[in-house]
């Protein structure tokens, strides 16, 4: 195919959109890859298109390798399945809800596990049919909170959805670990630089599940890795590792302190190494942080959350260990009601009191003594002991995860870097096909209840993720397999017999079957050259001034190499370099 950029539907910007923070939003709109239709809300011009389709047929070949089978299901959905599965009112505001002309709620589907089950509990009814492994490629809607970064972040997304359906728990082991080497196959082909991390459930329910993420310093998930292990999970999904019960016998008992004005915990160790024997650091300090949670349907919940004084609540971490409920930071009102709660004197006594529930960190083992709040004005207590002077209502990993933590499995501490989420691979086990009573009949004659995995890609998103990892100060760089076209060939020289060369060029490629972009645009050779940057296309080839000598330039626009090479030679070079 020959596409000519004279007659091509796309206008380059010069300038960085307005709404643009991040470097492959900004380029994908510059070279006029996508347009804004809304926040969150993206148009694909015909070069955004082409990669956008080469992402999707990486993923469908790899995805037909595994055995899965391709289907469409609609975007616009009942509510009824939902509401069954309680996602209906647990997926808040990130639902869009829509009425029909008879009042029917309808929604556009985030996410398709209900219509799936369904879906496969109407067709197949015997173990025999087990297992089989669906997938769509399909248009997803959420109304994100934040829809940012273009692409990364939209209201309106492609995803690759799948979902499993097993027999037992081997089987079910068997199509996740199917689906884990496909994607690794899909990002491997797509260049991709990521990361497998251990992850949280999330809304979706059930048990193991990991994320890829592509390492990335714009991404909105933060992830760990260990510096002597593989181990590698979301920030969100780190559990502390526990340290052992200690005695409490022998243990001084709490004193209550008149500790004047230390609201904050950097004045309360100030007044400890001042006032008591001994050195105290933020860690000695009990912290205890409110908020409130609502389980879906239920009521505001006060929640106490004590971590030890040197660390933060991290609210991502502690969004996700309650999810699906809602949680929001106490504020003034909250405390104007409940009088036994003292700002900045809080202790766990006055959480339970005030009818909270009081929820510690892993650290905060029995035996373990804390400076904390005494519960009034201006006082502290000073050798409460977990286990003996306070019993918590439960753990919670809320606690911030910093540089330098022992990773989890013992091996060596724990980094941090940022990453955006490719795509998620859940156990989901039988929470949908409780929901929907999916049971085949078993070979013995007995229901099974079926076991499911679901499995996601950012397609659409992987468009960006690639822009970003790949770009350079000059514009967007594709790797080969997804490039909008295989080589762009531009006419950078006025002289008749250097156009018709380029002509004939162009099309002895195309007869080669080279897919060309072709820069036959009456334009200096200046504006071409930064267009071709920008644009991205791997192999550029330049019919210039060296056309007079039989010479014509090729720039590798991955490698950044550039050579000259004789005219007669072109077609063969050229197509061996973009066949790679
Ligand atoms: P995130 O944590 O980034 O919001 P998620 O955990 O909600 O993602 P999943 O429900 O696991 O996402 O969806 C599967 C895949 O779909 C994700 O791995 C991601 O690549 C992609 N995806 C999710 N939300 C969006 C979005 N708003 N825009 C583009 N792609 C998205
Ligand atoms: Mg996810």
């Amino acid at each position: 195919m020959i596409t000519r950029m004279s007659t091509l539907f796309l206008r380059t910007l010069r300038d960085d959109p307005a709404d643009a923070e991040v470097p492959s939003h900004k380029l994908l709109v510059r070279a006029g890859y996508i347009r804004r239709a809304a926040p969150g809300v993206y148009e694909w011009l015909p070069l955004g298109l082409r990669v956008f389709r080469n992402i999707e047929n990486v993923v469908r070949q790899e995805m037909n390798a595994i055995g899965a089978q391709e289907i469409l299901l609609p975007a616009l959905l009942p509510r009824e399945p939902y509401e069954k599965t309680g996602r209906w009112s647990e997926y808040g505001s990130a639902l869009f809800r829509l009425q029909d002309r008879k009042g029917a709620d309808m929604m556009l589907g985030p996410t398709h596990e209900e219509i799936f089950t369904q879906l496969v509990k109407g067709e197949f009814s015997s173990y025999k049919d087990l297992p089989v492994t669906l997938y769509q490629i399909q248009t997803k809607y959420r109304d994100e909170e934040r829809p940012r970064a273009g692409l990364l972040r939209g209201r309106e997304f492609t995803m690759k959805d799948s979902y499993s359906f097993d027999l037992d728990d081997a089987g079910l082991q068997k199509s996740y670990e199917a689906h884990r080497s496909a994607y690794q196959r899909i990002f491997d082909r797509l260049m991709i630089t990521y990361v497998i991390c251990a992850a949280t459930s999330g809304a979706m329910g059930g048990s193991a599940s990991e994320e890829f993420l592509a390492e990335c310093e714009v991404g909105e998930d933060t992830f760990v890795r260990s510096t002597e292990s593989g181990y590698a999970a979301n920030v969100e999904a780190v559990l502390t590792p526990v340290p052992e019960d200690l005695p409490t016998d022998g243990l001084p008992r709490p004193a209550v302190h008149d500790t004047g004005d230390t609201p904050t915990i950097d004045t309360l160790v100030d007044w400890a190494n001042g006032a008591l024997d001994g050195t105290f650091t933020a860690a000695d300090t009990l912290k205890n942080v409110l908020v409130k949670i609502r389980k879906p349907g239920e009521d505001w919940q006060i929640t106490g959350i004590g971590v030890p004084g040197d660390r933060e609540v991290d609210m991502k971490r502690l969004e996700a260990a309650v999810e699906p409920a809602e949680v929001e930071l106490l504020g003034d009102a909250d405390f104007a009601a409940n009088p036994a709660l003292v700002r900045g004197y809080i202790g766990p006594k006055g959480v339970q009191a005030a009818g909270g529930t009081y929820l510690v960190d892993p650290r905060v083992v029995t035996g373990t003594r804390w400076i904390t709040g005494a519960d009034e004005q201006g006082k502290h207590v000073v050798d409460l002991v977990a286990g003996r002077d306070f019993t918590p209502d439960g753990v919670i990993e809320a606690a911030e995860v910093r540089d330098g933590d022992p990773s989890p499995d013992g091996k060596g501490v724990l980094q941090s870097a940022r990453g955006i989420e490719i795509g998620h691979i859940f156990q989901l086990g039988r929470k949908y096909t409780d929901a929907f009573e999916f049971d085949v009949l078993g070979e013995n004659g007995k229901p099974v209840r079926v076991t499911m995995g679901s499995y996601g890609v950012g397609v659409s998103r992987l468009v960006a993720v690639i822009a970003e990892q790949m770009h350079d100060e000059k514009g967007l760089r594709w790797p080969r397999e997804v490039a909008p076209f295989e080589c762009h060939v531009v006419i950078a020289n006025k002289d008749e017999a250097a156009v018709a060369g380029a002509q004939a060029l162009v099309a002895e490629l195309d007869a080669a079957g080279v897919d060309v972009l072709f820069d036959d645009r009456k334009a200096s050779p200046g504006v071409k050259f930064k267009d071709a940057e920008l644009l991205g296309v791997p192999t550029v080839v330049v019919v210039g001034r060296g056309f007079a000598d039989g010479k014509v330039e090729i720039r590798d626009r991955l490698t950044g190499e550039t050579s000259e090479i004789p005219v007669a030679d072109a077609v063969a070079v050229i197509t061996a370099a973009v066949r790679g």
